[in-house]
């Protein structure tokens, strides 16, 4: 059991993974259930040539609105120039799927 009892605008529990504190005065554009975010090292190729690499990470924040039943997946860089991107759950399964059968693929180095 939640050591605060919930705001009286949340009507449903919070999903097992959320690490959210929720409060009475949270803003209604701000009542998200949030997890804790994962960071992915990776090499980021430059938008303009793949002579343009850098080591980053990309970060991973799965997301539901509270109210909802739908989970969502950002996808960000911390450079702006790569922007970010979020996409349904399911969706992310289906590109990690992809990713698993593409030519060449296999564990990670
Ligand atoms: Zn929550």
């Amino acid at each position: 059991m939640r050591a605060n009892p919930s705001p009286s605008w949340q009507h449903d529990p919070c999903p097992d993974w959320c690490v959210i504190t929720h409060h009475e005065n949270d803003l209604v554009e701000d009542r998200f259930h949030d997890a804790t975010s994962v960071s992915v090292p990776v090499v980021l190729a430059g938008s303009s040539a793949l002579e343009e690499v850098d080591n980053s990470d990309l970060f991973l924040a799965l997301f539901r609105r509270v109210g909802s039943d739908d989970d969502w997946l950002h996808i960000s860089a911390p450079e702006a120039d790569h922007g970010g991107f979020t996409v349904s759950l399911t969706s992310a399964r289906r590109l990690g799927d992809a990713l698993s059968r593409l030519p060449g693929s296999g564990p990670p180095p």
